[in-house]
C-alpha cells in the first residue's frame, strides 16, 4: 500500500517535546500580572486543558478570566491583557519546529503526497497556526479546540482523512503517542507511527514506547525515506529493544 498523505500530531512530534520545568516556567510568566501563585495557576491550567482542548472556556482572554477567578482572583482589564500576552510569548516558544520539521515537510510535498496536522491544542495555537512556519506546509490543520472534539476520537482522525481528499487506509500518521493517538489512528485505519526522537524522556515517556508494538521512526527526517520504500517502516529499530540497534533509554 502506497500512501496519499502524512498526518502529522502538532507537540512533541513537529515540534519538540516540553520538559516539566518549562512548564513551570511558562506558568509563572502569566501568573504574575495576575498575582496568582506559580503553583496554583499551573495547578488551573492543568486541571482545566480538558475543557481548554475543546474549546469549552472560549477565547484566551475569557479563558484566563476563569482559571483566575477559579484561583480566587479578580483581575481587572490591565492584569488581564498582560496576563494574556504573557501566555501568547510562553506558547510561541513552544510553537518552534523541531529542527528537521520543515525539510521533512517539504520532503512530503515533494513527492506528491498530501499533508495533515492533527492537534489536541488549546485556543493559543489556533490564534498562531496562520503565522507558523509550518503552516503553508499543511494542506489540512484539524485542532481539537476548535473541533470540540481530543483524541482518539476517531471522527477527529476521519475528518482529518476526509479535508485532505484521502481515505484513512492511504494516511500515515506520525505522532509521538500522547492522548492516546496512535491507538484513535489505527482505529480509523490509518497506519501509525511512533516518532521515538532523541528528547529527554520521562516516565510516561518510556512506557508509552514500551507499550506500543507498532513501527517506530527515530527521527523525522528518516520519514522520506520510509515513504519511498514502506516495507522500511518494520526494520525500524525500537530504541528500548535490547535487539535493536539504538541507544537504550537510561
Ligand atoms: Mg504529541
Amino acid at each position: 500500500m502506497s500512501f496519499a498523505a502524512v498526518i502529522f500530531d502538532f507537540f512533541g512530534t513537529l515540534t519538540p517535546r516540553t520538559p516539566p520545568e518549562v512548564w513551570d516556567e511558562h506558568a509563572a510568566r502569566s501568573a504574575a500580572p495576575l498575582g496568582i501563585p506559580p503553583r496554583a495557576w499551573r495547578a488551573a491550567l492543568d486541571d482545566s486543558f480538558p475543557e481548554r482542548a475543546v474549546g469549552a472556556l472560549g477565547d484566551l482572554r475569557r479563558t484566563l478570566r476563569t482559571l483566575a477567578r477559579r484561583c480566587g482572583a479578580e483581575p481587572d482589564e490591565a492584569a488581564l491583557t498582560a496576563a494574556c500576552e504573557a501566555r501568547r510569548a510562553a506558547q510561541r516558544e513552544l510553537f518552534v519546529p523541531r529542527e528537521d520539521a520543515l525539510a521533512t515537510l517539504d520532503g512530503v510535498r515533494d513527492r506528491g503526497l498530501r499533508v495533515g496536522v492533527l492537534s489536541d491544542c488549546t485556543v493559543e495555537l489556533a490564534e498562531s497556526w496562520s503565522s507558523l512556519p509550518v503552516a503553508s506546509r499543511v494542506d489540512a490543520a484539524v485542532l481539537s479546540c476548535l473541533e470540540g472534539r481530543r483524541k482518539p476520537d476517531p471522527e477527529l482522525f476521519a475528518t482529518a482523512a476526509r479535508r485532505l481528499g484521502v481515505r484513512p487506509d492511504r494516511c500515515l500518521y506520525v505522532g509521538d503517542g500522547s492522548g492516546d493517538e496512535l491507538r484513535g489512528a489505527a482505529a480509523c485505519g490509518m497506519t501509525a507511527v511512533m516518532l521515538c526522537a532523541s528528547d529527554p524522556e520521562d516516565g510516561a515517556v518510556r512506557a508509552r514506547r514500551a507499550a506500543w508494538t507498532g513501527p517506530f521512526l527515530t527521527a523525522l527526517s528518516r520519514l522520506p525515506s520510509v515513504l519511498d520504500d514502506p516495507s522500511a517502516l518494520t526494520t525500524e529499530p525500537r530504541r528500548d529493544s535490547p535487539a535493536g540497534s539504538g541507544p537504550r533509554p537510561g
